[in-house]
């Protein structure tokens, strides 16, 4: 049988083709982003008292209501806003069908969706796959911010919404008062919707503040902000999110997601809903992730890597000139087999694999971990 592609340009992921390769050579992972250190055991024992207590059946659509009230007690603690958790939260199976589930929603043929590049790799194939067209902006090198003046002059009669990511993968790049401003002056008395994918909204370091779509009103009432309990509660095998939206917009996104997966895994939505009350948990990330940075910035000034300015995400980004000419592709092919390291080059985060000869490294590791690549990488 034939099939006539939905996605004819996409291949497997990058960070499948990396880990497989880390795998194959038994290479130091610093390429996929997930942590390799345990999780809260206290969280885990949650989730087991939740199933022996016969939570194993389906959750309600939007998901367990005692989920959704802790959620918007956290909004309302962190960023001052009231949501209602009736008609405005539903929880996903991870931020990334968060996402999807938005374009889903809005999006109609031939509508345009402004990314932003690098942009994390489902964000393009999301957008075509519902037949929108993506119209890709590069952010500014080597600090990756936002160019206004271009984003003004790439709206159209067609842009049906501006996707957002801040902290930023893959670059940490993060977003201030002054981008809001200038986004609350392009969108206001239009019909652009904003969808603002906030997974790494605790990740943030050097004391700068998250500046979520949720705090400002003029915005929230145009968004979808979308979430991932995989990176706050380090368990992105959970693939466990949500969705905050305005009740209007949020009754049509419940249309679409009642018929796709209707519903997320019961324990850990149950544990969740308990465990999130803690807030010294979500408040002491930062500082917890700053460190694992501030490390892997101290161990790889020992290498010929010159490291770029990270503030946010798992991630940091280097470029490497004083190592190789080499493309980023082939260099991180090359560091995975002969090194030892495994990486992410960052021309796969572009539509035309712009390739400014940057690898992104994920520091959310062990400190050993760490050090072992670095050795790996000094002898580079
Ligand atoms: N957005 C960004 C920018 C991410 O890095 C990730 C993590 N892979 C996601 C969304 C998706 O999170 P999840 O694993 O919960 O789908
Ligand atoms: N968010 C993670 C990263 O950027 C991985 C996500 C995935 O494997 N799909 O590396």
């Amino acid at each position: 049988m034939h099939i006539q592609s939905k996605l004819p340009n996409v291949g497997t992921t990058i960070f499948s083709v990396m880990s497989a390769l880390a795998t194959e050579h038994k290479a130091v992972n610093l390429g996929q982003g997930f942590p390799d250190y345990p999780m809260s055991e206290e969280l885990t024992a949650k989730v087991y008292e939740a199933m022996k207590q016969g939570q194993n059946q389906y959750a309600p659509m939007p998901g367990l209501m005692s989920l959704r009230e802790s959620i918007a007690e956290k909004v309302q603690h962190l960023y001052k806003t009231t949501i209602n958790p009736d008609t405005e939260i539903t929880i996903t199976p991870g931020g990334t069908y968060a996402i999807y589930s938005a374009f889903t929603t809005i999006l109609r043929p031939g509508d345009e969706v402004i990314v932003f590049e690098p942009a994390y790799d489902s964000y393009i194939p999301n957008i075509e796959i519902n037949g929108g067209k993506a119209i890709p902006l590069p952010l500014t090198y080597p600090d990756y911010k936002i160019d206004w003046e271009l984003v003004r002059s790439s709206i159209t009669a067609k842009t049906k919404a501006i996707l957002i990511n801040s902290p930023h993968n893959p670059t940490g790049s993060v977003l201030d008062k002054n981008d809001i401003e200038e986004l609350k002056q392009i969108v206001t008395d239009s019909n652009i919707f904003i969808i603002s994918d906030e997974v790494y909204e605790h990740l943030i370091y050097d004391d700068l503040p998250h500046e979520s779509i949720l705090k400002y009103p003029e915005l929230f009432e145009r968004s979808f902000v979308c979430f991932s309990f995989g990176k706050t509660y380090h368990c992105t095998g959970w693939k466990l999110g949500y969705c905050i939206a305005p009740a209007a917009m949020m009754k049509e996104y419940r249309k679409v997601h009642q018929f796709n997966a209707f519903c997320c895994f019961t324990p850990a939505q149950a544990a969740l809903a308990d465990y999130m009350k803690n807030k010294e948990v979500y408040l002491s990330l930062p500082r917890f992730m700053q460190q694992k940075r501030d490390y892997f910035i101290e161990l790889m000034k020992n290498t010929k890597f010159d490291l770029l300015t990270t503030h946010g995400s798992y991630f940091i980004c280097a470029s490497y000139g004083r190592i190789s000419d080499e493309s980023d592709k082939d260099l991180a092919i090359r560091l995975t087999k002969e090194a030892g390291v495994a990486t992410i080059p960052v021309s796969a985060f572009y539509h035309n694999q712009k390739d400014d000869k940057v690898l992104r490294f994920c520091f959310s590791k062990q400190n050993r971990t760490l050090q072992q690549a670095v050795e790996k990488l000094m002898k580079i």
